[in-house]
């Protein structure tokens, strides 16, 4: 099937139903929705040419139109690609040559932005604002008839640019079906969804937050853009109370942002029904303050880009179990495998390893992805018999319950013994100075490797490395102890706030010998 089907559906039996808001202002209920994707993606053909399986990329802050678009494209048989609005116009033009773009949907700002690097474009791909004139004509145009029905349940659908962490990103090809197995994942293992839930777009739609328009859309429920076009934990507070039922996806460190916020306000985040979290680690110092200042809102989900929000997921009623003998340690794991996956942990020689062994986490289901766009090698690396090798590296437990520990690749090997730096930054997390921190590994002759902890401090503590290295030792074992901090004002992070510890490595290695503090 092709996801714009929901859309057509929705529209035809929920036509009145509010669809599309900016903060609490109605911009469109599902027909005046559907029509205008039907009618957009007729301009595409008509006026720019765009055939069925031609790709699109979207690069633009959150908007309502955002979604429009999104589904202009696969009205059409088209493929989306949406790229970070925050990305550098050059790598935005990097990603757009990759995937041989022939259009792009932008806003005045990002147009900006693509238009200095025009060089780097591939050749006759054009540009559509949505801030135009152009754009408001085609929203009212003529629409195309119906929804095109895919040949096959793997017809491309998103073309989902890896953040890229480490090299340049790599287009993972996600289908009609891909999408699918996710959204109905979503009711299975995260959370119900009704008509009259909200689904708040704080985080960019072109990457997770997005991925859950989907089953809000084929129930008809309503899609809010906030009016800062991202994350401001107060207005997303004010919006809870505005809206109800409201469901978000949030990176841990937004989740952290909006407990402080919650906090100074002495407000709970009523409305705020459903705060899925998930993308990089949640320490349990974090979620544990999070559930005592803002109660049971929360559900964790781990997934990757390529098998997208869908390898596991801790519902609700995990993070509420508190009677269970191992509540903490489930609290700090990201639960079992989500309906329509399976998870292995497999060791270095790549065969499966037993309950509680660590190893590399690999998935398979029908939310892995088809494979990279035309990079033969990465899909050899990545996919084995139809099992994703994830990159990273965790432990199953006798009931199923995945604990990550790290990506593989930044696993510390100190005198030829591992060293998760997940373990190490639970420990100094509990400690009331620590804010943040990020523990690496930098090079040394006679360890190999030794533990660096980067530490940004709360405000008004000050840098102590024996009171650090004492809470320590009070929690991990010796080895594992840090041989040097480094008080930071803020740690690296990517656009999606995953925090990046190639370029933490860089600075230590330009910085003194470690083993030196
Ligand atoms: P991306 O493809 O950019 O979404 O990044 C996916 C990676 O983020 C995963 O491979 C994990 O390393 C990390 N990640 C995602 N969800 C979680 C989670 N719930 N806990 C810890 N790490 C996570």
């Amino acid at each position: 099937m092709n996801v714009a089907q929901w859309l057509a559906s929705s529209a035809r039996l929920h036509p009145q139903a509010p669809a599309l808001l900016t903060g609490t202002t109605v911009q469109a209920d599902y027909k005046t929705f559907a029509h205008r994707a039907a009618a957009i993606g007729a301009g595409l053909v008509r006026d720019y040419g765009i055939q069925p399986s031609d790709r699109v990329a979207l690069f633009m802050s959150n908007a309502t139109q955002y979604l429009e678009c999104l589904y202009a494209v696969w009205w059409i048989g088209a493929v989306v690609i949406p790229i970070n609005a925050k990305l550098h116009g050059r790598e935005a033009a990097w990603i757009c040559d990759n995937a041989g773009a022939r259009l792009a949907f932008v806003d005045d700002d990002s147009r900006g932005a693509l238009v200095q690097v025009e060089e780097d474009l591939p050749t006759g791909m054009q540009m559509l604002s949505i801030d135009s004139a152009t754009f408001h004509e085609l929203q009212h145009g003529e629409p195309v008839s119906a929804v095109p029905l895919s040949r096959e349940d793997n017809d491309l659908a998103w073309l989902f640019y890896t953040s890229g962490t480490t090299g340049r990103p790599k287009g993972v090809m996600l289908s009609h079906g891909n999408l699918v197995a996710m959204s109905l994942c979503y009711l299975a293992d995260v959370d119900q969804v009704h008509q009259r839930d909200a689904i708040l777009y704080a985080a960019p739609i072109s990457h997770g937050a997005g991925l859950y328009n989907f089953i809000h859309i084929r129930m008809a429920a309503r899609h809010v853009v906030p009016e800062s076009q991202g994350f401001e934990p107060d207005e997303v507070l004010d919006l809870g109370g505005a809206l109800g039922d409201v469901a978000m996806f949030a990176a841990p460190t937004m989740v952290r942002r909006l407990v402080d916020a919650a906090k100074k306000r002495g407000e709970t985040g009523e409305g705020l029904r459903t705060i899925v979290y998930g993308g990089g680690p949640m320490y349990l110092a974090d979620i544990r303050d999070a559930i005592a200042t803002m109660g049971q809102r929360f559900v964790q989900i781990y997934g990757q880009g390529e098998s997208p929000m869908t390898i596991t997921s801790l519902p609700r009623a995990f993070h509420a179990d508190t009677e269970h003998p191992r509540y903490l340690e489930r609290l700090a794991s990201v639960g079992p495998a989500q309906s329509v996956m399976s998870v292995r942990i497999t060791g270095a020689d790549g065969k499966p390893l037993s309950i509680g062994e660590t190893g590399e986490v690999e998935a398979k289901g029908p939310a892995v992805m088809l494979g990279y766009w035309n990079n033969d090698k990465a899909n050899a690396e990545t996919l084995k018999d139809g099992w994703l090798r994830t990159g990273d590296v965790g432990r199953l437990d006798e009931d199923g319950f995945l604990t990550l520990s790290d990506r593989s690749k930044d696993v510390i090997i100190s005198g030829g013994t591992n060293i998760y730096p997940r373990e190490v930054e639970e420990a100094l997390l509990t400690h009331p100075g620590v804010r943040e921190v990020s523990a690496i590994g930098v090079p040394e002759p006679d360890w190999g490797e030794v533990v660096v902890a980067c530490v940004v401090l709360e405000p008004g503590a000050s840098a102590d490395d024996a009171a650090l290295d004492a809470h320590c030792l009070a929690n991990i074992a010796r080895f594992k102890r840090p041989k040097r901090y480094v008080y930071l004002d803020a740690l690296p992070k990517n656009n999606y706030g995953k925090v990046l510890k190639t370029e933490l490595r860089e600075m230590m290695r330009a910085s003194a010998p470690a083993g030196a503090g």
